[in-house]
């Protein structure tokens, strides 16, 4: 997955109320050349979510399904849900050189680090354990059971943060999203996406070197 032309994959990862929809929503607004991935999950839809959108939205029955045909680019279980990523729009969203996100949590964000080493791991966070805590309540759409079990993985998850690229503070929406797509720029520039420029140009200074030698 390290080809120039192709875009770049980059997995955004954040505990639940770090305000990474939000900062993707924006970051996708704001510039054409990010394409977001479309889960799949058995989750049910929370109030305002759209088939197609949001999520596309299965039974556990379907899920399997979807596994065992081997569909999904990455899948975890998360408080209770399978969540997944097709493999097609990924792919396809690459090749014509859009710079795919995926908005997963860290077993689906290992499993494809692993696979694919050159993906771009970031990781948002809010300021703060106390702000964490405030957004999930102000949200209002989960129980406090939901809530608590969201605060145990986050502390859990916490853990796991220095397997990350980079790390991003959400501490205003604005400046977030301007630091993730100057990550996802600079990342352009790695090396391994710039391949067929450094292929040219070791063809361009060996051939002048063949004619500096016959012009002596
Ligand atoms: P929520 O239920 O709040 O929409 O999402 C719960 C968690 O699942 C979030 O951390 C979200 O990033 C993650 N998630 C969403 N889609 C996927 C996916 O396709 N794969 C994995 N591994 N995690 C996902």
């Amino acid at each position: 997955m390290s080809n120039t032309g192709r875009g770049i994959l980059t997995i955004v990862s954040g505990f639940a109320g770090s305000g990474k929809g939000t900062v993707m929503k924006k970051l996708t607004a704001e510039h054409d050349n990010y394409a977001l991935s479309v889960s799949a999950t058995s989750r049910k839809p929370r109030p305002g979510e759209k088939e197609g959108i949001s999520y596309f939205f299965k039974t556990r029955e379907e899920f399997e399904e979807m596994i065992r045909q081997d569909a999904l680019l990455e899948y975890a279980e998360y408080v209770g849900n399978y969540y997944g990523t097709p493999k097609d729009f990924v792919f396809s969203r690459m090749d014509e050189g859009r710079d795919v996100i995926l908005e997963i949590e860290l077993q689906g964000a290992m499993q494809i680090k692993k696979k694919y080493p050159d993906t771009l791991l970031i990781f948002l966070t809010p300021p703060s354990a106390r702000e964490l805590y405030a957004r999930l309540k102000g949200r209002g759409t989960e129980t406090d059971e939901v809530i608590a079990k969201r605060m145990k993985r986050a502390a859990e998850e916490a853990l796991s943060i220095k397997d990350y690229d980079y790390l991003v503070i959400n501490d205003s929406i604005d400046e977030c999203t301007r630091r993730v797509h100057e990550i996802i720029q600079s990342a352009h520039h790695a090396v391994h996406h710039e391949a067929e420029f450094i292929e040219r140009i070791r063809t361009e200074l060996a051939d002048m070197k063949i004619r500096n030698s016959i012009t002596g």
